[in-house]
């Protein structure tokens, strides 16, 4: 693929592609450790989103005894000034609630 071949909007279309996994794998890197993600990442307007069970971190927790078992929570990432901030939206039943909740956080 020549990229002098591409147009505009093509090139925008990978740019945002890029950005967007980029994003995902520094969140990978940066909030993983004692977390499971369930679930597709949301790439939503106001951040990414995903849902995660998380470890307590507690010695004697029973529920954490094999892994991280409480949740699933909901997690919204996004970047200020560059830095990558991470929200904890909750629990919710369903994706929308969730979004909607997350747009809230962010207004
Ligand atoms: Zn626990």
């Amino acid at each position: 693929m020549q990229v002098e071949n591409l147009t505009v909007a093509q090139l925008e279309a990978w740019r945002d592609h890029i950005e967007a996994e980029l994003f995902r794998r520094e969140i990978e890197q940066r909030h993983s450790s004692g977390r499971e993600v369930v679930g597709p990442v949301l790439h939503t307007p106001v951040g990414t989103m995903r849902e995660e069970f998380v470890d307590c971190g507690k010695d004697r927790c029973k529920k954490c005894a094999n892994g991280p078992s409480h949740g699933p929570y909901w997690y919204l990432y996004y970047r200020k000034d560059k830095k990558l901030v991470s929200k904890y939206v909750g629990k919710f039943e369903s994706r929308d609630e969730a979004v909607d909740k997350a747009e809230s956080i962010r207004s």
